[in-house]
């Protein structure tokens, strides 16, 4: 064989193999966080160009229904670069004898809602582009802007705090307009004096027989606290346990609870959006009373993390991701010096 051969016939392996490669390099184990975003955001803003859905709504339900699945243990993990999860009843519907059904006629002659999006011919319940379209297909029908928005998800989940959830994780997504939204910082800033210890399901000494559900940060008068994840606020206000108080909700579904603090940052009120590190508050004593009780304790934060799963919420406890955030920290200010 000469060598010209032997080029030629190397290149045809490289060609016949190209395709293998990209695809290879296409599974979801072998990308970078980043890829990963960007394959997203490649399928939002096609499908918003399909149904005049802004891709900041079909982020927001995909990441609400990410978070579901890393709550619910009976949810199988997503195949894909998409979350979304209809059950073999709602794709194919109720009726339809064949619940792997992937033939959008007959779906839709039994009331399924799949449908094909990528014009394959096929509408399968594990494809990123057939479940996204779906979505997007079935939010077009109650319009475009966001009070339609709101309706349609009503429409889909039955459930307040759902809605809540997905228009906040929305607003998120419009305010800093990109997905990489995974920074969280810790509620204090190093350079104060702070102390705290893994307090999680001690008894409490106030308010009858509840356990501590959260993590105590105890620090000086009007220290500043700030926000650990990206979110939106979802309450602030007076509550007779906690005193001054935030709840901030991120894009895990995680909400964030903030406790006796002395006032609040202003210009910080529900619905603000923050960013971790923001200030949102300064630490304080109040609580354990009628509004503006206070000094009933040493000041200190209280802090506690709560996971929804679509049904109902619970608290758990933050101190492992206090450590992580307080070391990230660290690190990060060595690196500055
Ligand atoms: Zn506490």
């Amino acid at each position: 064989m000469g060598f010209r051969k032997i080029v030629l016939l190397a290149l045809i392996v490289v060609f016949v193999s190209l395709p293998v490669v990209t695809y290879a390099a296409d599974l979801k184990e072998d990308l970078t966080a980043e890829q990963i975003y960007e394959k997203r955001m490649d399928l939002y803003k096609k499908y918003e160009a399909v149904t005049n859905i802004p891709w900041q709504y079909l982020a927001a339900v995909d990441t609400y229904e990410r978070g579901i699945r890393r709550a619910l243990k009976d949810r199988p993990k997503e195949e894909g670069f998409i979350s979304i999860y209809y059950t073999e009843d709602e794709w194919a519907g109720n009726f339809n004898p064949n619940k792997q059904d992937t033939h959008p006629l007959s779906i839709q002659m039994f009331g399924g809602v799949g449908m094909d999006g990528d014009g394959d011919g096929l509408a399968e319940r594990t494809n990123d582009e057939d479940v996204l379209y779906t979505l997007a297909h079935s939010l077009e029908q109650f319009g475009t802007n966001e009070e339609d928005f709101r309706i349609a998800l009503w429409e889909k989940y039955k459930r307040d705090q759902s809605v809540r959830i997905i228009h906040g994780h929305a607003l998120v997504y419009e305010k800093f307009d990109r997905l990489d939204l995974n920074e969280h910082a810790f509620p204090m800033p190093l350079n104060y004096n702070y102390s705290y210890k893994n307090t999680w399901g001690d008894r409490r000494g106030w308010g009858g027989r509840r356990i501590h559900e959260g993590t105590d940060i105890f620090a000086g008068y009007n220290v500043p606290i700030r926000a650990t994840a990206y979110g939106r606020v979802e309450i602030k206000g007076w509550n007779k346990y906690g005193g001054w108080r935030i709840g901030i909700r991120d894009l895990d579904n995680i909400y964030h609870y903030y406790a006796h603090l002395s006032g609040f940052e202003k210009g910080i009120e529900e619905g603000s959006i923050v960013a971790p590190g923001d200030v949102i508050g300064y630490c304080g004593s109040s609580g354990y009373g009628k509004p503006g009780t206070q000094g009933k304790f040493p000041p200190h934060l209280h802090y506690g993390m709560y996971r929804d799963n679509g049904r109902i919420e619970w608290s758990f406890d933050p101190y492992p991701s206090l450590k992580q955030w307080e070391r990230k920290a660290y690190q990060e200010r060595r690196k500055k010096r």
